[in-house]
């Protein structure tokens, strides 16, 4: 009777996690609970998230060679990557345009009493040049070894072309590769034991040094980007699931709760790219062929909730310095914000990255982050959670559009089978 699934298990310890949290915050000054915080609940969380991060090379490399020789043509790889990134690109323009609309009518940020001195220091994001230039790996080891996502997926590609163009030997390699893929998803299963204390020591370590405090001076921006992040996971992808595929949202939503909630503790969609896989595969019937690639390139150049947040933050900015933004720089936003998501990696906090280089295009203060840096850990949990969503919304109807996707495992209430076996 107490014993409960895997998912349950995460999902109360994240619930419990964001409790105690937010009662530590009330005694952080406190010597015993700052050395709590920081070598408890800081390293307990940190390994797990490292546990995670380390699967993340070996599970991509390995997956994905032999997702493209389970494609077992180079002509299909050419029409999956096409629509992936055609589907990317736009639904980060419409989760962007939707977060326009929202703050547009809500105007968060007006009337707001700016307060001076405030300081920014950019990190310049890659140029669109630079983007294309680095796709292709100097040195694929390095790649790996950087765990930078784009050329170790060109290299994987490449190297899965080369194998199904070998024949025999490569039938030969396959093998091991599809045994390698079959290891690699047992290390996940292994670290998701570790999952519910995991999950409790990241959350109630970002609520206990966050706290609640900050969110008030701020809470119309706050509630604009939750508000959207909202509709945009209940009501725009439940449309396309439904327009594109035909499929039931209730089911992928169950399905997708243990995925969410390692993206919301970890606050990256990179360290969640290990489970949003095995769950794409085991749960939701999408083909490893389909889920190898899309993933781990959604994890890269889609970030939904992160272009919600870009739009809402942008006007937020322009209000309270009270800059008037043109249509034009509308577009401007649309255009740089969905291109900005190309090249920057799922790892937290790189939003703020991408949204300075928005506000130089359209020429508003940088320094204006300063203004919504005190509450982003909080977003960036939410809006990662949404970013891994995007991903698998795409996998699972680009895996129908290939026929790549087993309705019933999608359909069966197997959550978890695997995990808790
Ligand atoms: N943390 C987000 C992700 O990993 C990116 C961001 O919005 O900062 O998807």
């Amino acid at each position: 009777m107490f014993k409960k699934n895997l998912t349950q298990q995460i999902l109360i310890a994240m619930l419990f996690g964001g409790i105690v949290g937010g009662i530590l915050n009330f005694w952080v000054e406190i010597t015993a609970i700052h050395w709590l915080i920081n070598n408890v609940l800081q390293v307990i969380g940190q390994v797990f998230v490292r546990l995670l991060s380390m699967l993340v090379v070996p599970l991509v490399f390995v997956s994905l060679v032999c997702g493209v020789a389970a494609l077992g043509d180079i002509g299909k790889l050419g029409r999956l990557g096409g629509k992936a990134l055609l589907f990317y690109l736009a639904t980060t323009a419409v989760a962007i345009s939707l977060a326009l609309a929202t703050a547009t009518v809500v105007a968060p940020g007006q009337g707001y009493h700016l307060e001076t001195h405030l300081t920014y220091s950019v990190n310049t994001p890659p140029s669109i040049a630079q983007t294309i230039i680095e796709l292709v790996p100097n040195n694929p080891i390095q790649a790996m070894a950087q765990g930078q996502m784009l050329p170790l997926i060109i290299f994987s590609l490449l190297f899965g072309i080369a194998l199904l163009m070998a024949q025999d030997v490569g039938e030969r390699v396959a093998k091991v590769f599809n045994d390698l893929n079959e290891i690699n998803l047992q290390i996940v299963v292994i670290v998701m034991k570790f999952a519910p204390i995991g999950v409790f020591c990241l959350v109630s370590k970002t609520f206990a040094v966050e706290g609640f405090g900050a969110i008030k001076p701020l809470l119309d921006y706050f509630l604009v980007v939750i508000v959207t992040l909202l509709i945009h996971a209940f009501i725009v992808y439940p449309l396309l699931l439904k327009w594109l595929a035909g499929l039931d949202i209730g089911v992928f939503l169950r399905k997708m709760h243990r995925v969410q909630i390692f993206a919301f503790s970890t606050a990256s969609s990179n360290a969640t790219i290990p489970v949003n896989i095995e769950n794409a595969e085991k749960n939701l019937g999408v083909n490893n062929s389909v889920a190898a690639f899309t993933i781990p390139l959604g994890a890269t150049i889609n970030m939904d909730g992160t272009a919600i947040m870009q739009g809402v933050a942008t006007l937020f900015i322009a209000n309270v310095y009270s800059i008037h933004l043109t249509s034009g720089d509308y577009v401007t936003v649309i255009l740089t914000a969905t291109l900005a998501s190309i090249g920057t990696a799922g790892v937290p906090g790189v939003g703020l990255v991408m949204l300075a280089m928005v506000l130089k295009q359209v020429g508003l203060p940088v320094e204006g982050i300063a203004l919504i840096i005190g509450i982003d850990r909080l977003l960036d949990m939410l809006r990662t959670a949404v970013n891994v969503t995007g991903d698998a919304v795409a996998t699972v109807i680009l895996a129908k559009s290939e026929s790549a996707l087993d309705s019933q495992v999608y359909l069966a209430n197997n959550n978890d089978n695997h995990a808790t076996s």
